[in-house]
């Protein structure tokens, strides 16, 4: 755990790639069609059976940590598990693609909630605690490659800097930091401060109108739309 100045890289990140996605006649770009994440849960609560949907449209998915645990297991508690808005029960589900590129950012909330009185404007509490990431993820009906991470860089005693590590082989990192680029063994400790994950598909496994399948990660995934027959 440790105090961090407030500059929040994923709404710097978010706000970017807004930006960039805005179609502007004299700048043509792909950006949203890259970026773009569109997901959809739609399910009854077996709790209190009341009919739930939930959506997100955004180009960084934002993952709470309500506890220390591996991205792999981030991602299935995000996708596949969501709390009914009613009576609170935690509810297995299953996502629905409408859009999503070759690019996937992740944000990574590793802030701790302290109580409001004692909470300074300034800094926040975060979380250190490695994702354990792997060189591939397979989700959503495709196998995605671990491109880079951004990460605190804690030991800047003015606070809001970031490294940005790149992987140009599965066993190095290259840092990088302004000015500064250094290129050695991928740690396995690397990912302890990482606040960004971007992941880029290598291969798409199964189509997003007919997919469904059991990945070595244990999510599973499907189209629910057609499940559920709207
Ligand atoms: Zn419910």
């Amino acid at each position: 755990m440790q105090a961090i100045h407030d500059v929040d890289c994923g709404d710097f990140l978010r706000g970017v790639l807004y930006e960039l996605g805005e179609d502007k006649t004299h700048h043509p770009n792909k950006t949203k069609e890259k970026c773009f994440i569109w997901l959809e849960w739609k399910f009854e609560c077996p709790g209190c059976q009341r009919f739930l949907a939930m959506q997100v449209k955004d180009y960084v998915l934002k993952l709470k940590v309500p506890e220390e645990k591996s991205l792999e297991k981030l991602l299935e508690d995000y996708l596949h598990n969501k709390k009914c808005a009613a009576c609170g029960k935690q509810c297995e589900v299953k996502p629905g693609v409408k859009k999503l590129g070759p690019y996937l950012f992740l944000e990574i909330d590793r802030s701790i909630l302290l109580n409001e009185e004692a909470k300074d404007e300034t800094s926040k509490e975060i979380r250190l605690f490695s994702l354990k990431l792997q060189p591939t993820y397979d989700l959503l009906g495709s196998q995605y490659g671990c491109l880079g991470t951004i990460n605190y860089k804690l030991d800047s005693e003015e606070g809001g800097h970031y490294v940005t590590n790149l992987f140009p082989s599965p066993n190095e990192c290259l840092k990088v930091h302004e000015l500064e680029a250094k290129c050695s063994w991928k740690k396995p400790d690397f990912d302890t401060e990482t606040v960004i994950v971007v992941l880029k598909r290598i291969e798409q496994i199964l189509d997003s109108v007919n997919y469904e399948a059991s990945t070595s990660s244990g999510i599973s995934i499907e189209h629910p739309l057609r499940e559920i027959g709207t």
